[in-house]
C-alpha cells in the first residue's frame, strides 16, 4: 500500500520540481488523498515546496483550488434567494470592517455568508472580535448557516470541519514548512473557502503597507488579480480595493477594544478612515449584488443605512440569532474589560510621522491578546487604542493613546510599543499611503488617487 501511494505521488512531486504541471485529475486525485490521510506530510510538503519555487499556471491554480473546494461541503441557496455576496480582507491592525460591512450590506437587501478567520502573529481576526461579545457562537454548521441567512440575511463564522478541510490540513503544513508566502498558495486557500459559501460576488480588500500580510505592492497586486480570475473564471464575479496598513485602521487594537470601535461604527460615531473603507468596499458589493446600478447611489444608501440605524439593528439580529447579548449594541460595558488602563502622552511636540501597525500588533499579541500558535488561547480584554494618524499636529503630554492589560507585565510591553512605534518628528510630508489607492478587475488596475 505505501508502495501504491509513493508511486503515485512521487512522479507529481518530481514533475512539479522540474518546472512541468500536474493535470486536473491529478490535483483532485493528491488532494483528495491528501485530506484523507492517505499521503504523507513528508510528500506533501516536498510538493509544496515545488510550488513555491516554481508556481502553477493557470490551468493548475484552478484545478487545485476546485479540488480544495469540492473537499468540503459549499452552500448552496435556491434560484429565488437574494444575492449572495461577501467581502474578505488579507488582514492587518485594527482591521474591524467585517463587524461594520457585514450587517451594514445585509441589511440592504444582499445575503453576507461570511466565514472568517481568527488572529494570527500580529494581525487581528474577525471571530475573536466576534467572540468578544458574551455568548456569540462561530461554530454554526453550514445547514445553520444557510436557515440563517434565508431568514436574516447575514451569518458569521469560522471555517468548520464542512468547509474546504483540505485547505485546513494544507495550511497548518505550510505555516510549519514555510511556505505559506506563495501567491498561488494563498489564492487557492482564500478562494477555495470563499467559493464554497456558494457567492454571486465577492469583494478583496487586499492591504498593503509594513503590516500587511503582504507588504508589497506588486504582490498585492498579483494575489489580486490571481483571486480575482479564480473568481471570475468560476461565475463568482471578483474585484479588489488595495487599501492602506501602514498604520492600524481607526484606533483600536486588541479584540473587544475593537468590537466596541465597530459598535461605534455601526452607530454612526465610527472613525473617519474606517468609514471610508467600509463605505468603498460596501459601494463595490452593492455594485456586484445588483440593488444599485450607480456609485454615488450606493455610497448614500450606505451612509443612510448607519443613520437611520437599520444597520445596528440587523447587527442585532444577527447577534441575537448566534446566541449573543444583543445589548452589546447599545452598551459596550457587557464587553471584557481590561483591570489595567493607562493613557499614554506625546512624548515631544511635533507632527506625527509613522503609527507603526506591525509594532502595535505584536505589542497586543504580548499582552496576551493575539495568538502565536492556532492552539493559543487568547485575552479578549487587551490592546491598545492610538487617537493620532500620520500628519496629526501634538502637542507634549497630549493623550495620544491608551492601553488596556491584564497586569504590569502587559501595561509595560504596550508602553514600550508605543514609545517604538508612534514617532513624532517635524515632516515635511509624512510618508502614509493612500487610505485606498487601487481597484483591481479582471480588466484593469485603476489608480484611485
Ligand atoms: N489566509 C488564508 O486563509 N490562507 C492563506 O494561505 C493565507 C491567509
Amino acid at each position: 500500500m505505501k508502495g501504491g501511494r509513493d508511486m503515485f505521488v512521487r512522479p507529481l512531486i518530481e514533475r512539479k520540481r522540474d518546472g512541468g504541471a500536474l493535470g486536473a485529475d491529478e490535483w483532485s486525485r493528491l488532494v483528495n488523498a491528501y485530506a484523507a490521510g492517505e499521503v504523507p506530510d513528508y510528500q506533501m510538503a516536498a510538493l509544496l515546496m515545488a510550488i513555491l519555487l516554481n508556481g502553477l499556471d493557470g490551468r493548475e491554480l484552478g484545478a487545485l483550488t476546485d479540488a480544495m473546494c469540492a473537499s468540503g461541503a459549499r452552500l448552496a441557496f435556491g434560484p429565488d434567494a437574494q444575492p449572495q455576496v461577501d467581502k474578505h480582507s488579507t488582514g492587518g491592525v485594527g482591521d474591524k470592517v467585517s463587524l461594520v460591512l457585514a450587517p451594514l450590506v445585509a441589511s440592504l437587501g444582499v445575503s453576507v455568508p461570511m466565514i472568517s478567520g481568527r488572529g494570527l502573529a500580529h494581525t487581528g481576526g474577525t471571530l475573536d472580535k466576534l467572540e468578544a461579545i458574551p455568548g456569540f457562537r462561530v461554530d454554526l454548521s453550514l445547514d445553520e448557516a444557510r436557515r440563517q441567512v434565508e431568514r436574516i440575511g447575514i451569518a458569521m463564522l469560522g471555517q468548520t470541519d464542512e468547509i474546504a478541510p483540505a485547505d485546513r490540513k494544507l495550511y497548518a503544513l505550510r505555516d510549519a514548512t514555510g511556505t505559506v508566502d506563495a501567491i498561488p498558495l494563498i489564492a487557492a486557500s482564500i478562494m477555495s473557502k470563499k467559493l464554497a459559501e456558494g457567492l454571486t460576488g465577492l469583494v478583496l480588500d487586499i492591504k498593503r503597507g509594513s503590516g500587511a500580510f503582504l507588504p508589497e505592492l506588486d504582490r498585492d497586486v498579483e494575489l489580486a488579480q490571481t483571486m480575482i480570475r479564480l473568481g471570475e473564471e468560476r461565475g463568482c464575479p471578483t474585484v479588489a480595493l488595495i487599501t492602506a496598513m501602514d498604520r492600524p485602521l481607526g484606533h483600536a487594537c486588541g479584540n473587544a477594544l475593537e468590537t466596541e470601535e465597530a459598535l461605534a461604527a455601526l452607530r454612526g460615531e465610527g472613525p473617519a478612515d474606517l468609514m471610508e473603507v467600509t463605505y468603498a468596499l460596501g459601494t463595490e458589493m452593492l455594485l456586484l449584488a445588483g440593488v444599485v446600478a450607480a456609485r454615488p447611489d450606493a455610497r448614500s444608501m450606505l451612509e443612510q443605512a448607519i443613520t437611520s440605524g437599520r444597520a445596528a439593528d440587523r447587527f442585532r439580529e444577527l447577534v441575537a440569532a448566534q446566541g449573543g447579548n444583543p445589548a452589546v449594541v447599545d452598551d459596550p460595558s457587557v464587553l471584557p474589560q481590561a483591570p489595567l488602563t493607562r493613557v499614554f502622552e506625546a512624548p515631544a511636540a511635533g507632527m506625527v510621522e509613522r503609527v507603526e501597525p506591525r509594532r502595535l500588533g505584536e505589542a497586543v499579541a504580548a499582552m496576551g491578546g493575539a495568538r502565536r500558535h492556532v492552539e493559543d488561547d487568547i485575552d479578549l480584554s487587551v490592546g491598545i487604542v492610538v487617537t493620532v494618524k500620520p500628519g496629526d499636529r501634538v502637542k507634549q503630554g497630549q493623550p495620544i493613546a491608551s492601553i488596556y492589560a491584564r497586569d504590569e507585565a502587559g501595561m509595560a510591553e504596550g508602553r514600550a510599543a508605543l514609545d517604538a512605534a508612534v514617532l513624532i518628528g517635524a515632516p515635511d510630508d509624512p510618508e502614509a499611503l493612500p487610505l485606498i489607492s487601487h481597484r483591481v478587475t479582471a480588466q484593469s488596475v485603476e489608480l484611485l488617487v
